[in-house]
């Protein structure tokens, strides 16, 4: 994933990203630190096309996300996100929601949906509760059904944004295990968090925003060492 200058300039006049440059290899774990308001979630959003951006360009694997002939759906392929708040459907069952997108955006057969919903469950370490609608499962399951969700449209990168940051202390755990698990898969992730203990154990560059700059980054040990 390469961004290069990206800009974003809100319409009530809010200059939320400067000229962020930021490449990350396939394979490489990004975490993204910095104060409120700094501009990381706003990044984030801008990586998948929630947010346009006023200048500057994305690609991904190749593909530009930026270009004005790109098909939403297909970024949406690409870009797998997962939000501090889960945004479950609530009348759906946690297979339903990880069936959703293969069913509806790639049109993929039930059964080969079904097949590799379950496989992600599996994964998340939710192979019992497949049946369960959100209502009936906690905030750590919840966001690992959502973590399941974006995967199943088996996209080339993986964005987090603040996603333990909504949940009860004993359930962090749960959810940064599962994110530890696709590092170690070999998944490109970018991840903003507070979570300096995952920073420090999983991510191979810290990067910092300021004031919607990029203003500095680091390889981990030397960003733990220098603090
Ligand atoms: P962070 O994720 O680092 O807390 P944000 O990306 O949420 O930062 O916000 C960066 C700046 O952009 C802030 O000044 C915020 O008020 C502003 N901002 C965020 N979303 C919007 C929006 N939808 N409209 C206008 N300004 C926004
Ligand atoms: P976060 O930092 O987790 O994005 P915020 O509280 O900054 O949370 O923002 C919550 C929502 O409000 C976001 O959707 C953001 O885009 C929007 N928002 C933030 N700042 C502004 C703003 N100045 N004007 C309009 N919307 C904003």
């Amino acid at each position: 994933m390469i961004a290069t200058d990206v800009d974003k300039i809100y319409p009530n006049g809010c200059h939320a990203l400067k000229k962020v440059s930021l490449k990350v290899e396939k394979g490489e774990v990004v975490v993204i630190i910095g104060p409120s308001g700094s501009g990381k979630s706003t990044f984030l959003r801008t990586l998948n096309q929630l947010e346009t951006i006023s200048g500057g360009s994305i690609v991904v694997d190749g593909f530009d996300l930026t270009s004005k002939h790109t098909n939403i759906n297909r970024v949406r392929e690409k870009v797998g996100m997962v939000f501090q708040s889960f945004n479950l459907f609530p009348h759906k069952t946690a297979l339903g929601n990880v069936m959703l997108s293969p069913l509806k955006v790639q049109k993929k057969t039930q059964p080969l949906a079904e097949k590799e919903g379950k496989d992600l469950l599996y994964k998340v370490g939710l192979a019992d509760r497949m049946d369960n609608y959100p209502s009936h499962l906690s905030g750590g399951q919840q966001q690992r059904v959502a973590i399941a969700r974006a995967l199943a449209m088996m996209p080339d990168i993986m964005l987090f944004d603040e996603p333990t940051s909504a949940l009860d202390p004993e359930m962090v755990g749960e959810v940064l295990d599962v994110m530890k698990s696709l590092a170690a898969d070999g998944m490109t992730m970018v991840v903003v968090t507070h979570e300096m203990g995952f920073a420090r154990e999983v991510a191979d560059r810290v990067v910092f925003m300021e004031e919607g700059e990029l203003v500095f980054e680091e390889q981990p040990e030397r960003f733990f060492n220098s603090a």
